[in-house]
């Protein structure tokens, strides 16, 4: 299997999820050009997918939907709740409320099959009408997709268990939120336990909780604003202590808003 970042950040996120027979592309807050351009510059092929999932309804999660779902044909998996929460802030050609023609609605906390992958749902606590994290599981593997959330639950905490590959946020540093240019209400938002992951709190999930399993580590949804690549890189280092899986060489990775990563493979 197959984990390949396409963009992450508050300007737009997407990763392509890759079996040895299919794809899907989760999130889709890229424009449906620039998607395509970049999986072309990684090499891989968009022929290959087989369904768009979607963890929330936020911009940098579906800025390009609509014209990704037209143009590759593929079904849209997405909740009810996110579905109109999508279509309340998005409109087609004619001004009407945008329609997703070919969509399967999932429930969180449910698993379902796209061809050999088995994605699986959990609720993540997050200021969005339905939003979930993901694990995917093929070929013998599984890998762990989730950012957007304010803090770690039990549950969260429990999915990620025996992942082999995971791409998890560390979104800000408190201090340089605390002191950056944001206006005091957003500052609040991101803090909040429906906000975004701070460096602290995913350390301190690194320290505690995690198990040590992946091969890779992805840190996701860094703030241009208010984190610094280096810092997240640091803090997590620290963390994990000695944690970290070696076998590969390059384990923790992060994930970058106007580049995509080379694809990093399991199984
Ligand atoms: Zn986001
Ligand atoms: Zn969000």
């Amino acid at each position: 299997m197959r984990m390949t970042v396409l963009a992450s950040g508050s300007r737009g996120n997407s990763a392509v999820i890759a079996s040895a027979n299919a794809s899907i592309l989760v999130d889709a807050g890229i424009s449906c050009r620039e998607t395509l351009k970049r999986m072309k510059a990684v090499g891989e092929d968009p022929q290959r997918l087989k369904a768009i999932v979607i963890s929330h309804e936020h911009q940098d999660h579906v800025a390009g939907l609509q014209v990704l779902a037209r143009k590759l044909q593929i079904p849209v998996y997405i909740t009810e709740a996110t579905y109109q929460g999508w279509r309340r802030s998005t409109r087609d050609a004619e001004g009407r409320p945008a329609k997703l023609e070919r969509r399967e609605h999932f429930h969180i906390g449910r698993s379902f099959n796209v061809a050999d992958i088995t994605v699986t749902t959990f609720t993540i606590p997050h200021d969005a009408a339905d939003p979930c994290g993901f694990t995917f599981k093929a070929d013998g593997v599984k890998f762990g997709l989730v950012t957007d959330l304010g803090y770690l639950t039990h549950s969260v905490k429990d999915h990620l268990r025996r992942c082999d590959g995971l791409m998890i946020e560390s979104n800000h540093d408190l201090e340089m939120l605390r002191n950056g240019p944001y206006p005091w209400m957003v500052k609040q938002r991101v803090m909040s336990r429906v906000g975004h992951l701070s460096n602290a709190a995913l350390a301190e999930f690194f320290a505690k909780d995690y198990d040590g399993q992946a091969a890779f580590l992805v840190l996701a949804h860094i703030s241009e604003q208010n984190n610094h690549p280096e810092v997240a890189r640091e803090t997590a280092f620290k963390a994990l202590g000695g944690k970290m899986n070696l076998f590969q060489s390059c384990a923790l990775t992060l994930a970058r808003q106007d580049h995509p990563l080379q694809p990093l493979c399991l199984g």
